[in-house]
């Protein structure tokens, strides 16, 4: 018997652990970032490269079978709605673990971290929050593709089917088949990708661990620990109660279904390169119509970050709490909003999340230079909230799919 892909997507992740730490003290730490990483490297290039082909094939195909504008208008509503909610309960909960813990709390901590620099190309990526909700129109649609600009893409694409419902035949039928036609084909390019996902994944796991090791754990180590138990309450907690009472969605079997993605999303730290993944996932194991998916998943991996949203509500007040500066009422309300904002500008790619507290901190005047306190954990974190933003996407699109009349048999209750 073949054994599924999940298991050994397990596998590899394990032994690319196991491979990195023991490449530190056999000192072949050269061979696995310079020859092992090229595999890792592999994978994640043939995953982007289906990235902007697939988002814009399947928001059209998606859009074009959602029909009238009503159901269109309602699936969003229903898509944004789960979204935002989702990710201020995220920010709420990691508001109150880090108040409650205060990780930044120690005499003397200041010194003790000392500063990393931020590396320079890092901060050149800050925008204002501004200019990240204005691009999100596209100037030239192509010049987004070409750089895989993702939301201006996916608001054109958007734009583009839904005025193909309101085209007149045979136009809209010639455009609806034709779009249809490339998803499909994206759709089996996808999936002879993921083959490969247990090679990929085992490679970027010996990669970070050979480069990084265990000596990260240091003075952080409560910061990383709040932060990491504010992601487990939200991934087993909350969305698993909204799932079951909203959805009657067995959470077990979502995860079954979703364990490869998950996985994937881990060791990536990348939604957007996780994202054909999910797709697939919510599609072949979960049943969710590929209407829904389509329409959903895409924007998720770009908007929806439970995690990122949580990461960055905590780091901001850690930073805060190792200055000594006292956040009031009113800044701490500032903090969830510009978390919220920032979670939402975040591109699904790694570190993403760590270059937008830049952007909390100049709203409630925090020093910018605190980012390089948190710098030396960033990945291991990142990786960690990246599988939540995952999660909460494959959350999010079985429950709009139960609340759409879809049956989901594979995700039942056990009552049912
Ligand atoms: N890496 C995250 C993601 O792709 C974004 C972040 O850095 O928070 O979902």
């Amino acid at each position: 018997m073949k054994l599924k892909l999940h298991w050994q997507i397990l596998i590899g992740l394990i032994f690319g652990l196991f491979v990195g730490l023991i490449s530190r003290p056999l000192h072949f730490q050269n061979f696995v970032t310079e020859y092992i990483a090229v595999l890792g490297t592999i994978f994640l290039r043939a995953l982007r490269m289906i990235i902007v082909p697939l988002i814009f094939s399947s928001i059209i195909s998606g859009v074009t079978s959602i029909g009238s504008a009503e159901s269109f208008g309602r699936l969003s509503f229903k898509t944004l709605s789960y979204y935002i909610t989702t990710s201020l309960f995220a920010i709420l909960t990691g508001l109150i673990m880090v108040n409650i813990i205060q990780p930044g709390v120690k005499p003397g901590l200041k010194d003790l971290l000392g500063f990393e620099k931020m590396p320079g190309d890092l901060l050149a990526n800050v925008g204002k929050l501004g200019d990240t909700l204005l691009g999100i129109i596209p100037v030239n649609p192509i010049d987004s593709m070409a750089k895989g600009d993702i939301l201006p893409l996916i608001f054109f694409a958007l734009l583009f089917g839904f005025f193909i419902t309101r085209t007149p035949d045979p136009y809209r039928k010639h455009l609806t088949d034709l779009f249809q036609g490339i998803f499909e084909v994206m759709m089996r390019l996808t999936q002879f990708i993921i083959r490969f996902t247990p090679i990929g994944v085992f490679a970027l796991m010996a990669k970070i661990v050979s480069q990084t090791g265990s000596e990260i754990f240091g003075p952080l180590g409560t910061y990383m620990l709040v932060v990491f138990g504010g992601l487990l309450f939200h991934a087993v907690i909350t969305l698993p109660l909204l799932l079951s009472l909203i959805g009657r969605i067995n959470p077990l079997a979502q995860f079954r279904a979703m364990s490869s993605a998950l996985m994937t999303a881990f060791s990536t730290a990348s939604s957007s390169a996780t994202l054909p993944l999910t797709m697939d996932a919510m599609e072949n194991n979960a049943g969710v119509s590929n209407k829904i998916t389509s329409f959903v998943l895409p924007l998720g991996a770009t908007i929806n970050m439970d995690g990122t949203a949580l990461y960055e509500c905590v780091a901001a007040m850690f930073i805060a709490q190792v200055y000594g500066i006292e956040l009031t009422m009113m800044q701490q309300f500032i903090v969830v909003l510009t978390a919220l904002l920032a979670s939402i500008g975040a591109a699904g790619i790694p570190m993403a999340g760590l270059v937008m507290i830049t952007i909390i901190l100049r709203a409630v005047g925090l020093p910018l230079e605190g980012v390089g306190l948190i710098l030396a954990v960033d990945r291991i974190l990142d990786m960690l909230r990246t599988s939540v933003n995952v999660w909460s996407d494959s959350c999010g699109t079985a429950l709009i799919a139960k609340t759409e009349g879809e049956k989901l048999h594979a995700l039942g209750m056990m009552s049912e």
